[in-house]
Order: C-alpha cells, then structure tokens, then sequence
C-alpha cells in the first residue's frame, strides 16, 4: 500500500542532494472525474501534475505556482497549478484523435511556461522554455537547468488511477577553505550524485505508483543514510470563485450579456477545471454592469 496523497521530502544526511516523492490517488481522480480525456492526454496531463507538485515543492511561494503547456500539436494546451498548501487543479485541451506520441509530438513543439504568483501579488516569476525533450521530466530537466542551475532529475508516472513522481537534486555544497579542497568536494560530490541518480534510475513506474516511502527509500536508497520528513497532505482543490467568473462575465461586454440572456434565461459559465457551472440570471448581469458603469476604474480581470 502507498501513503495515499502525499508530498514528502527526503535528504541524504552525508552528501547535498534532496529529494521529494509525491503521490496523489483521490486528489488525481477528482481531478479528471468532468474530463472525458482520451487516455495519451489524460496520461500527459497526469505526469504534467506529479512534475508540477514535485517542482512546487522547490519553490518558496505563497499563492500559485502555474505550469502552461502550449503548442500547435494535437493537446495543443495543458495546465496544471499548484498552492504553497498542496491544492492542485488542472486541465488539457485537445482536439481531433491524438495519437500516443512524446510531449514533442502531442503539443507540437509547444513552449512550457512556469508561472509563480505570490498571492498578494508582490512577486511574479516566469519561466518559458521550448519543449525540446521526448519527455515531460526532460523538459522539466531543462527547466531546472535553465532557471535554477541545480542538477535536478524527475521521474513520474500514471494511470487512470493515480499519479506519482520522484525528484532529486543536488544542492551546492558549502563553501570550503581551500580551491584544492573545493575540488576534491566536487569529485565527491558528483561521485554521490551519480550514484542516486543511477539508483533512482533502476525504479520502475509500478514501483513508483506503488510503494510507500519507507518502501520505497529501503528499495532505492538502503545503503544510503536518508532522513524522510513528515509528508504535506496533497488535495485537489479548484480556486474558482463567483468574484472570478463575474470578472469574465464583465469582460464579455453588456451587449453580448444581454444577448445570451435573450437567447436562454440565464448566462452560464462553467469553470473548467472543477466543472461547476456559474450561473448569472438576469438581475445578477444588470448589476455587473452597473456596478461597471459606476466604477471609475474597470478591474483588470485575472
Ligand atoms: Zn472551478
């Protein structure tokens, strides 16, 4: 049995590399329960999650943490977002029949887009790279190797069930007195690195999915001195508000309103990452807009 939805840190006690294991079982079904997703992209969509929660969990933020994957492929958009407290939503968009095929080939020589917004929107930080790798934790891989310079290796997997991964990086090692010194720590260090790294390399997806921690530490890691920390609980939560969707009711215009509202009684907007529906009857958009026209100012729309 695995540790349920779970994010959990892990480092190695002798050598500067960390690591993080995430498992997400409910969180990951109440996130497709809507979607009727063809199995390629909701299996996209999955390791997109798992890669999501593992590369959030380096990040020092308080708000969301968005990745966007976009392109003129056949899953021509995908987005995952994740809070500093482990709530995850997401979605794909595809069109057409999509055949099974590398990140590459689903989005097209899409673009990753990662996205970091503090809540009180003091900070934003954005990270675009081209998608050039087969797969989403070698694109991933790059992005760390881009924007962070710490050696960092991912590995994820998924099913109509459920979604895991596994992350290790190598952090910088402390300053040493001496260069000599320094350079026989960097030996050491790449040593140390390559050894996990070609560990974690001999994991299966299946054990990935299925082991717990513990399992899975005693597996890869035993001859190692690892310290586990207390796992994060990881929940599928939608940010979606009625303040939120009356800005995108504002933004399609008075006019248009009023013409929806002519054709149907009521104007419905239905989130789509949680699937819930909006509705906006006929008072509810006058005073949208009247409270529009008041404003002096029109609220930018997020
Ligand atoms: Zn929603």
């Amino acid at each position: 049995m695995r540790d349920g939805d779970t994010l959990q840190r892990f480092i190695f006690e002798k050598f500067p590399v960390r690591g993080y294991l995430v498992h997400l079982d409910a969180s990951w079904r109440a996130l497709i329960e809507h979607h009727p997703y063809p199995e390629v992209v909701r299996n996209a969509l999955g390791e997109a999650v798992a890669a999501t929660m593992l590369l959030s969990a380096t990040v020092k933020y308080e708000g969301t943490l968005t990745l966007q994957v976009q392109g003129p492929g056949p899953m021509h958009l995908l987005v995952v977002q994740a809070t500093e407290r482990r709530a995850v939503r997401g979605v794909a968009r595809w069109r057409g029949e999509v055949k099974a095929g590398s990140l590459l080939e689903l989005s097209g020589e899409g673009k990753m887009t990662v996205t970091v917004e503090n809540s009180d929107h003091t900070s934003r930080y954005q990270g675009i790279i081209p998608i050039t790798g087969a797969t989403l934790a070698e694109s991933f891989e790059e992005y760390f190797r881009s924007s962070e310079q710490l050696p960092t290796k991912l590995w994820v997997a998924t099913n109509g069930e459920g979604a895991a991964g596994l992350l290790l990086q190598r952090l910088p090692s402390g300053a040493r007195a001496s260069a000599e010194e320094n350079e026989d720590i960097a030996a050491e260090g790449d040593e140390d690195w390559n050894r996990v790294v070609q560990l974690a390399a001999t994991l299966t997806s299946a054990e990935l999915m299925s082991l717990t921690s513990i399992e899975f530490l005693h597996r890869l890691f035993h001859e190692e001195d690892v310290r586990l920390h207390e796992p994060d609980p990881v929940f599928f939560q939608c940010t979606c508000s009625r303040e939120r969707v009356t800005n995108i009711v504002r933004s399609l215009g008075n006019d248009e309103a009023t013409e929806i509202l002519a054709e149907r009684d009521c104007v419905e907007i239905t989130c789509e990452f949680c699937n819930r529906a909006w509705r906006f009857d006929a008072v509810d958009v006058a005073s949208i807009f009247l409270r529009a026209d008041m404003a002096a100012v029109p609220k930018i729309i997020q």
